[in-house]
């Protein structure tokens, strides 16, 4: 699995820290073999030294673009950032918003309202009928 990670890097950076890299791996895999304990734990020191930090920064760099969601508000047009897969509030104009698929929606609880509607409204009417009836007796 590390070595999967080494070689993924490698192909990121082609430039002299790739090389510095390969050398590093290939001398790790022949120390190895040749059981060069002192050298390898060295070796091994010195390229988790140059690995953990391009590992966090590509890490951190892959984390923020996953996360991070740049889009307008479609309410006021205003362009901010926003995290992803959690609902915020636009800068501009507070609208609370939704993010699906790096888009901001307007989270807009339109089954609520028109529950509370009908069970509104029908209840009015059936006090409404019962007004009626009891004015009718
Ligand atoms: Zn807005």
């Amino acid at each position: 699995m590390k070595s999967n990670f080494q070689t993924k890097i490698i192909n990121l950076n082609n430039s002299g820290l790739g090389c510095l890299l390969t050398f590093i791996i290939v001398s790790l895999l022949l120390g190895t073999i040749g059981l060069q304990w002192v050298v390898n734990g060295f070796l091994i020191f010195i390229a988790l030294l140059l690995i953990t930090p391009i590992i966090a920064i590509w890490g951190f760099r892959w984390w923020l673009k996953r996360i991070l969601v740049e889009d307008n508000c479609p309410v006021c047009n205003y362009t901010f950032t926003g995290f992803n897969h959690t609902d915020c509030r636009c800068p501009n104009c507070g609208e609370v918003l939704k993010v699906e698929h790096g888009k901001f929606i307007r989270e807009i609880p339109e089954g609520t309202i028109e529950v509370t509607a009908i069970d509104i409204s029908s209840q009015i009417l059936d006090q409404g009928e019962e007004f009626r009836m009891r004015n009718e007796e």
